[in-house]
């Protein structure tokens, strides 16, 4: 039929607007790598990469003693977590964690609502301590506080807030220190609990890869949202004039989610999503490539179906009009089903948008979109790891020889959606070239985030 004929060519157009091919992704990857490079150059404003300096100059060594905690908020739920670090030998010798969701109230109430709650929680699971954890006489315990918004930090155990996003946007916390923030809510609960490190939730599966394997140079985060961090030579960093860390180098948090280059594929449906995003204008990257967009993405181009070529039918179906029903782990479903007729796309159109009798040419339509916004974002994930190989003179062979880098990565997106994994890893051999690649490690380092916090913790102790 002339609608059938009218959906292919819509398809068709589309994958050619979001083709990636090796040529745009080497443009790509050299916007990025300039980009770091002017990010770390000063604090303007105009600057598209934060380059957030963390204070974190020294990264585990596997020498880390005794008892640690960490708090990780970034996301729905989160994490408490406490470990007992045995040094060179006893590694790490018990680990207890529990997560708490966090009541949807709370993300949008006030600072000492959604802290007290917090601190109560955190207090709660301090007097379940097992017989395993052991704190020094004398000692106060210590703890590692993950916090996954855009923060400036000011040193290692403060910082203030950027702005929120995913969902929260608790009031008058813009601003203010973040640590202050839980410091005092512990106090009000009674708990005595020194905040030693605030980290980012990159930062803190750098530490915790770090720990593993001391060839990890860089960590990625591929969830809800996207970030990356690296570690930086400290001369290589004009704006930290003056701090110089006795190691020579710095973590450097990129807050790459805001990355934009004229060479990014960007069609009509990324622009109409960012729009109508409670942040229009910003975090042009991360709308290309993490969770919480790509299953949204994929939606307007389905109803963009229903509307020009009848993809469902004469009627468009409502539910098809409400923004973020499809998710990405519906996506990543669909993307992979291996029934030969497809039950898999057949019960999810139908779960999220009520649409059934879906022949099986539409749902091999469903499926080819599904991989067409799927793969953009693995390739570009990857072009941007490369960026920042490009950056550290990683992405050749240098004079000192072959040096192995490892790339930590960690998030949900990442973790389960393997069809994304391998395309990402394809784009970023490609990139290299085979000789360059064996010695790049991309290494699933899943709650690396939690362990690096304790970590850093430890490092960062107030005793040592
Ligand atoms: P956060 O980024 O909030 O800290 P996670 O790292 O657990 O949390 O990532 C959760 C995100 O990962 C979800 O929002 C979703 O977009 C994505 N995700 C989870 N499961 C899958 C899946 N099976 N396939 C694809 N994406 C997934
Ligand atoms: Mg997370």
């Amino acid at each position: 039929t002339t609608e059938w004929k009218r959906a292919e060519g819509i398809v068709k157009e589309l994958e050619r607007q979001c083709s990636t091919p090796i040529s745009r992704l080497r443009e790509v990857v050299d916007a990025m790598a300039e980009e770091l490079r002017v990010g770390l150059a000063s604090e303007a404003k105009s600057n598209l990469l934060k380059m957030v300096i963390s204070y974190v100059d020294t990264l585990p060594t596997g020498d880390e003693k005794g008892l640690f905690y960490a708090l990780d908020l970034g996301g729905t739920n989160f994490r408490v977590l406490r470990v007992q670090l045995g040094g060179k030998e006893g590694r790490v010798i018990d680990k207890e964690f529990t997560e708490v969701t966090i009541p949807a109230n709370l993300m949008v109430g006030t600072e000492k609502e959604l802290f007290d709650y917090i601190a109560s929680e955190l207090a709660k699971f301090v007097t379940s301590e097992g017989k395993n954890f052991y704190l020094e006489p004398g000692r106060q315990r210590e703890l590692g506080f993950t916090f996954s918004f855009p923060v400036h930090q000011t040193a290692i155990a403060s910082g203030t807030l950027i702005k929120w996003s995913k969902g929260f946007s608790v009031s008058e916390m813009v601003g203010k220190d973040v640590v202050v923030a839980l410091k005092e809510a512990m106090e009000r609960q009674g708990l005595d609990m020194h905040v030693s490190a605030l980290v980012n939730d990159t930062v803190g599966t750098l530490a915790g890869g770090r720990y593993r394997d001391e060839d990890v140079m860089i960590a990625v985060i591929l969830g809800t949202g996207t970030n990356a961090c690296y570690v930086e030579h400290a001369d290589a960093i004009p704006k930290c004039q003056g701090l110089l860390p006795k190691s020579g180098y710095m973590v450097i948090n990129t807050e790459w989610g805001n990355f934009w280059s004229s060479h990014l594929p960007v069609t009509e449906f990324d622009k109409a999503l960012d729009a109508e995003s409670i942040n229009p204008g910003d975090h042009i990257f991360e709308k290309l490539i993490s969770g919480m967009y790509l299953g949204e993405i994929v939606r307007r181009l389905l109803l963009k179906l229903a509307e020009d070529a009848a993809l469902f039918g004469d009627n468009i179906p409502s539910r098809l009009r409400e923004p973020y029903v499809l998710t990405t782990p519906n996506i990543s479903a669909m993307h992979q089903d291996t029934s030969p007729d497809l039950k898999v796309v057949e019960n999810t159109l139908k779960n999220v948008f009520g649409i059934s009798h879906i022949p099986l040419r539409t749902r091999k339509l469903v499926v080819e979109l599904c991989g067409i916004v799927a793969v953009r974002a693995a390739r570009l994930a990857g072009a941007g790891i490369v960026g920042i190989l490009k950056k550290l003179g990683r992405d050749v062979i240098g004079d000192t020889g072959k040096m192995r880098t490892v790339v930590a990565i960690d998030g949900g997106l990442y973790e389960h959606y393997s069809f994304f994994r391998q395309n990402m890893q394809s784009a970023v051999k490609e990139l290299l070239g085979s000789e360059v690649s064996e010695t790049v490690v991309l290494e699933l380092s899943s709650d690396g985030s939690g362990i690096g916090a304790t970590l850093l913790a430890a490092s960062n102790s107030r005793y040592s």
